[in-house]
């Protein structure tokens, strides 16, 4: 007999929230969880942890969770349990009967950076081998996918450039539109650390965060940027550079395509890109500009970190270049404690990029256009394959409404909440003729499903994700599946019944399968992952045990290109109707869309969405601290608790996005990235009024 609370079996596995990737031990006693316990062996964390990964683990059982496959004719019918060959039999027979109404890019599906990489490997297979189109995209459209273009448009590869250990050698570190207090908790330890060891710390940031001022912790610079101003405030600094004679020279020579640099280094030098030009467009001293640009370029090793307050901009693209270009200029590149380094928001956002959940790219960023990696593909998967580029996640939306998309397999993501412009969204959802969800709880998205398939929690899993620093770490299952499937084997049933056969036994034989298709990924297989506990790709035979730094010798692309970054306001404009700025982030203790952690015991921490509005503007409005307030854009109105907050500056307000009641995507606009369609959650014009009306 086991006593309560005491651990019968336990097994290794990887935290399923941020991209930190923090190794657990699961503890259980039958199917009930005893504990997580740090893991002092896994190399993200080194037996760290924060309040997600420790403790928000009840919603694995949540009674809320969904364990039966159901249907419905009508989206206002009610749902019908059915058992899984019925459920995967009407969805396919749907898919089958709207393509052949609608033609074959009628239909797609959307992978989520939550899953395994094994699940979205085969769902992004699904779609290419059975849809037979290239209609698959991953909620990185909506966080990272300006990383994916900036990265891969300098250095030839969408992935950060160092191992997260690597801060612990930065003399300079570089913080950008990224709060990883509360995003990224376990690296912000060992980030703070270094500080405390005497690192130099520029915050470029609206907000004054943690990191600004905390215990034995002070920025050199804070520059509190208006919201949207980020490639006036890259180039500003770029201009001090390179006007002040700060570039290395000798770097950018060997390593860099020299005639690019050339013509970058005069754009930036125009005086229209001085910190004394750019002062009235980004409300950052000049002064201030010119002062941390010069740490930057002469205080040793200097590391770059970013967030989605880099890339939810309609110019996401061109900051990640303008960053890229920095540390070109000024050699922090391809050593250790520096680099430009993504802060990823979920678990899995590196794996599924990697995965090829990406409309125009095949696992391993390889173009469907090029004819050679198609042909690969089709001479192991038997099928001829689209070189034609499929549709985004906008794209869908808008091909929805426009007539010609009608159905869509959505892999566990809640695009109907995480979505910006949420009356868009809805429209363009109500318009299909079969959404299948494949989730853990009936969410937003499911409101406007025909077909739900019940999915697994990470303790059900076997699998991998791959966390920020590119580290491929493995989830082992230590439960059954509540709903006795797992999530890979549906996706296989699926296609099968769509006419296409997947065979594998085990998520191993996926991995394998990646690792023939995929250079990067040559050398991982699960056995390997068991011998070395995690692996940093590229893994392959010149990298046997994997990679922690990029860029070391040479760039991926070969020489590293400097790229043109103009700044280019936003459209969303401040108007006298809508004078303030909303712009918005996460709290340390809930996660994305709280699908899960408003199913724990944490949700006690921040329990709704909140406003952070600066005093001048709260009095000038009559608000108080604690009143409730109307918040409204061109878009939309919600309803929050305001706080009257120091960290804010006059005219910008902030919000999270953690509750579907207050709906923070009820406000956000329609504006996105110009290379990527990454929206621009982080602008929006609103005006705030107290209600009493919520
Ligand atoms: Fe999980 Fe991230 Fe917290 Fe680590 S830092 S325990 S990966 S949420």
């Amino acid at each position: 007999v086991i006593e309560k609370g005491q651990p019968e079996h336990s097994a290794v596995t990887t935290c399923a929230y941020c991209g930190v990737g923090c190794a657990f031990k699961a503890e259980m006693q039958g199917s009930e969880i005893v504990r997580m316990v740090p893991y002092k062996d896994g190399k993200a964390n080194e037996g760290h942890s924060c309040v997600k990964g420790r403790f928000a683990f009840g919603y694995a059982t949540h009674k809320d969770r969904i364990t039966k496959p159901m249907i419905r004719a009508r989206i206002t019918d009610p749902w019908r349990e059915v058992s899984w060959d019925e459920a995967i039999g009407h969805a396919a027979a749907e898919f089958k009967r709207i393509q052949a109404q609608y033609g074959t890019e009628s239909v797609g599906a959307i992978t989520s950076s939550r899953c395994t990489n094994e699940e979205v490997f085969v769902v992004q297979k699904l779609v290419r081998a059975a849809f037979r189109n290239n209609n698959v995209d991953t909620c990185a459209r909506v966080c990272h996918s300006p990383t994916g273009y900036g990265l891969s448009q300098t250095y030839g590869t969408s992935a950060g450039t160092q191992d997260l250990k690597s801060v612990e050698k930065a003399d300079v570190i570089l913080v950008i539109g990224a709060n990883p207090t509360d995003g990224h908790p376990v690296f912000a330890s060992r980030m703070k650390k270094r500080l405390r060891a005497g690192a130099r710390l520029i915050v470029a940031d609206p907000r004054r965060i943690d990191l600004v001022k905390s215990p034995h912790i002070a920025a050199d610079h804070h520059l509190p940027l208006l919201p949207g101003t980020n490639v006036a405030l890259v180039n500003a600094l770029a201009h001090v550079i390179v006007t002040e004679g700060l570039v290395d020279e000798t770097f950018v020579r060997e390593r860099c395509e020299w005639d690019n640099f050339e013509a970058w280094a005069r754009f930036v030098a125009q005086d229209l890109n001085s910190p004394e030009a750019m002062e009235s467009i980004t409300g950052v001293p000049a002064g201030d500009l010119r002062a941390a640009a010069r740490l930057y370029a002469t205080g040793g090793n200097a590391a770059i970190y970013y967030g989605l307050g880099v890339t939810e901009h309609s110019q996401g693209s061109t900051m990640v270049m303008g960053m890229a270009n920095l540390a070109m200029a000024t050699g922090n590149i391809g050593r250790e404690g520096v680099g430009v380094n993504p802060l990823r928001g979920q678990n899995n956002v590196q794996g599924s990029c990697d995965m090829g959940s990406f409309p125009h790219e095949f696992s391993g960023y390889r173009h469907v256009s090029d004819d050679a990696t198609r042909a690969m593909f089709e001479t192991f998967w038997g099928v001829p394959l689209s070189g034609e580029q499929g549709l985004r996640i906008p794209n869908m939306f808008e091909e929805s409404i426009n007539g010609s998309f009608r159905g869509l397999y959505v892999h566990g993501e809640d695009i109907a909440q995480s979505d910006p412009n949420t009356q868009h969204v809805q429209a363009a959802l109500e318009a299909m003729e079969c959404i299948v969800v494949q989730d853990l709880f009936l969410n937003e998205t499911a409101k406007y499903a025909h077909v739900f398939l019940p999915g697994s929690s990470f303790l059900e899993k076997d699998g991998t994700f791959t966390n920020a620093e590119r580290r491929i770490s493995r989830v082992r299952k230590v439960m059954p599946e509540m709903s006795g499937k797992a999530e890979w084997q549906v996706t296989v049933e699926l296609a099968r019944a769509l006419g296409y056969e997947m065979a594998y036994r085990h998520p191993s034989e996926i991995m394998d399968e990646i690792a023939q298709l995929t250079p990067t990924f040559a050398g991982v297989s699960f056995a390997r992952l068991d011998e070395l506990g995690s692996i940093q790709w590229p893994c392959n035979e010149k990298a046997p045990t994997g990679t922690p730094l990029m860029h070391v010798d040479r760039f991926v692309r070969g020489k590293g290109r400097f790229m043109m970054t103009e700044y280019v306001a936003t459209d969303e404009k401040v108007t006298a109707r809508f004078p303030l700025i909303l712009t918005t982030g996460r709290i340390l203790s809930q996660y994305n869309v709280g699908a899960q952690t408003r199913r724990t015991d944490n949700t006690a921490w921040h329990p709704e969405d909140i406003l952070e509005i600066h005093a001048h503007d709260a009095e000038s409005r009559g608000i108080r601290d604690g009143d409730m307030v109307a918040i409204q854009s061109r878009a939309g109105e919600t309803v929050l608790r305001a706080t009257v907050s120091e960290r804010m500056q006059p005219g910008v307000v902030y919000t999270t996005f953690h509750h579907p009641v207050s709906g923070a995507n009820v406000i956000t606009t329609d504006n996105s990235d110009w290379a990527t369609n990454c929206p621009e959650y982080k602008v929006t014009a609103v005006e705030v009024r107290r209600t009493n009306h919520y």
